[in-house]
């Protein structure tokens, strides 16, 4: 029998220490700040003590979702807030899969966990239950997909379901490690895998049985119709089931915007390889989507390898790849071989560390090793080369394992590792995380430096750059007028959590009538204000936690290498950087 009750405002508290749990009602929170990171950032403020080490048992991990989980198509997001082992500030982090609607069908809107267990466990959440189930034996087992597979055999669920969980990386703290859902989503970027790692949380399985009821069902039919028609219709979303990200390759590489060898360059030979096209006509075995999308985005490469073991067998391994996977762990490292790539990234994925952050990290290492910056004695023996898939598998263990010195600072980012061993103008970092695969000019690194979370994805920088600053350059004032503009009407879409590759569908008028259907009556100007407020509470969450703009590193590399506008000025940085502080600081007064 199916439970019907509005439990979206429901928040619960996971308490690691004394294996104890409890549900607040948080309706007032969820009523102003929509839910996702709206209602993230306030639980983090509420949660997290000033100044707290971020892999301290006190440190919080708060997840969210929105209310269009599960009532509208591509609602899937949950976003994690935390401090990030990697920045030592504000750490976000959002991924697909399951989890959304599994937290939904819980009965929750956010969950809040804290503490540190004394030994390794994974939570059991169903309904309104939690178990703190022993992990010993799945703790520093060498793959993922395993210690996935396994929780999934022990737990005997019906109902929604999504299983979350970390690698060797989360266990030994690298402070980039990921948290795997479903295995081919993550909460990539910034490290809330060493947190769990740090709580000793091995995963999390949740699932529920709550269903969600509207209150007039003729017209939401005729809504949830519209979103789902945009959605299968869409010529852009089209472009994302047919060759996902991946098909950004060809188009970057051509106008010289493609990282490619640590960023010494911008376009990489034989590249059409690993581009989208290729790798759909060879390797593509199958396309997945995250619970409740119609688009379906998620490519998955089936890489077959002779067994060792026997004649004429093969083994299959499904490997999911993306445009980010592309650029970090293939031109970023001179790689245009697909199956070398693919294997690299299996290896990445078996040990749940971000692609993105590790992939930076070795080219980073590479170009020191290349330049005589560093030996062998470092290395422990690999001598590392651009497109050396092999060596850089072996190097991804090393990171992992942190045996050395030089390991365990690797392990802590590329401008850590740059502090400590020289290459700081080429450690591509930007807010100590580290870039993603966007060369296309100063739009795209002032996004990465002021953007709340440092990442690309909340106010698409790059997109400026190929739209603006190719034809008729604007100030660096306009586009951090833009960058913030952007960024605040992300806040909005990442309160929603609905995915931002639908955010050509979910444009302002249409998230003020889904939110009226479910019965949040807000104005455009009232969303357009919630929006700006998330973006500000993020930065004065960041100010709290002792970041400034003076400090923020910008590597040099990024004014040597030509891209699609030419060759960045380091004034022009400077001046927005300059603007942006202020700007922010006014804004918060
Ligand atoms: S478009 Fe892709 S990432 Fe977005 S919800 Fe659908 S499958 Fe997930």
């Amino acid at each position: 029998m199916m439970k019907k009750r509005n439990t979206f405002h429901r928040v619960l508290y996971i308490d690691l220490d004394k294996n104890a749990f409890k549900i607040r009602n948080r309706e007032e929170l969820f009523k102003k700040y929509i839910g996702g990171t709206g209602v993230a950032i306030q639980l983090l403020y509420e949660e997290c003590p000033e100044g707290i080490d971020p892999l301290s048992p006190e440190a919080p991990i708060v997840m969210a979702i929105g209310p269009l989980t599960g009532v509208f198509p591509l609602a899937s997001k949950t976003v994690a807030l935390f401090k990030s082992p990697l920045t030592g500030n504000l750490g976000e982090s959002h991924v697909g899969g399951r989890s959304a609607v599994a937290i939904r069908m819980a009965g929750f809107g956010a969950i809040v966990i804290k503490g540190k267990s004394r030994n390794p466990v994974y939570l059991s959440i169903h309904d309104d239950k939690v178990f703190f189930k022993d992990a010993t034996t799945i703790w520093q087992m060498s793959s993922s997909f395993t210690a996935g597979r396994i929780i999934r055999q022990k737990e005997d669920d019906s109902g929604l379901r999504s299983i979350m969980r970390i690698g060797q990386a989360g266990e030994n703290m690298v402070s980039y490690a990921a948290v795997t859902t479903e295995t081919y989503r993550h909460f990539g970027r910034m490290g809330l895998g060493a947190v769990f790692g740090s709580k000793m949380i091995k995963g999390i399985n949740i699932s529920g049985k709550s269903s969600i009821d509207v209150e007039d069902r003729k017209s939401y039919r005729k809504l949830y119709k519209t979103l789902y028609d945009a959605a299968v219709d869409s010529p852009l979303m089209k472009k994302y089931h047919d060759l996902g990200t991946a098909g950004n390759v060809l188009t970057l590489n051509e106008l010289d915007s493609l990282p490619t060898k640590n960023l010494r360059h911008s376009r990489l030979e034989g590249v059409e390889k690993i581009s989208g096209e290729h790798l759909a006509k060879h390797f593509l075995g199958r396309r997945v989507a995250c619970a409740h999308c119609p688009v379906g985005c998620i490519h998955l490469a089936a890489v077959r390898e002779p067994s060792e073991h026997e004649e004429h067998f093969y083994k299959t391994t499904m490997v999911g790849y993306d445009f980010e996977l592309i650029f970090a762990l293939g031109s970023m490292l001179g790689i245009s071989d697909p199956e070398v790539m693919l294997k690299l990234i299996d290896q990445v994925e078996k040990y749940g560390v971000d692609a993105m952050s590790i992939g930076v990290c070795m080219a980073w290492a590479t170009e020191m090793f290349m330049k005589k910056k560093i030996t062998t004695e470092h290395t422990d023996g690999l001598n590392l080369k651009w497109g050396d898939g092999k060596t850089y598998e072996q190097l991804v263990k090393k990171i992992v394992l942190q045996e050395n010195d030089f390991y365990k600072a690797l392990a802590k980012g590329a401008e850590y590792a740059a502090e400590q061993y020289g290459g700081k103008g080429f450690a591509m970092s930007f807010g100590k995380n580290e870039m993603a695969g966007y060369h296309t000019g100063p739009a795209a690194y002032l996004g990465f430096l002021i953007g709340a979370r440092h990442s690309h994805l909340d106010n698409a920088g790059y997109s400026l750059d190929q739209t603006e600053m190719i034809n008729n350059p604007i100030t660096s004032h306009e586009v951090v007028d833009k960058l913030i503009k952007e960024e605040g009407l992300r806040q909005l879409l990442s309160s929603l959590t609905v995915c931002f590759f639908s955010r050509g569908i979910y444009k302002i008028d249409v998230i003020k009538d889904t939110l009226k259907e479910i019965g949040l009556d807000l104005s455009v100007e009232e969303l357009n204000k919630i929006g700006e407020q998330i973006y500000l509470d993020k930065y004065r969450f960041k100010f709290r936690e002792g970041f400034e703009f003076d400090k923020l590193h910008v590597p040099e590399r990024i004014y040597e290498t030509p891209d699609l506008t030419g060759l960045i000025s380091p004034e022009f940085i400077k001046e927005g950087l300059s603007y942006a502080e202020t700007r922010i600081k006014e804004s918060i007064g």
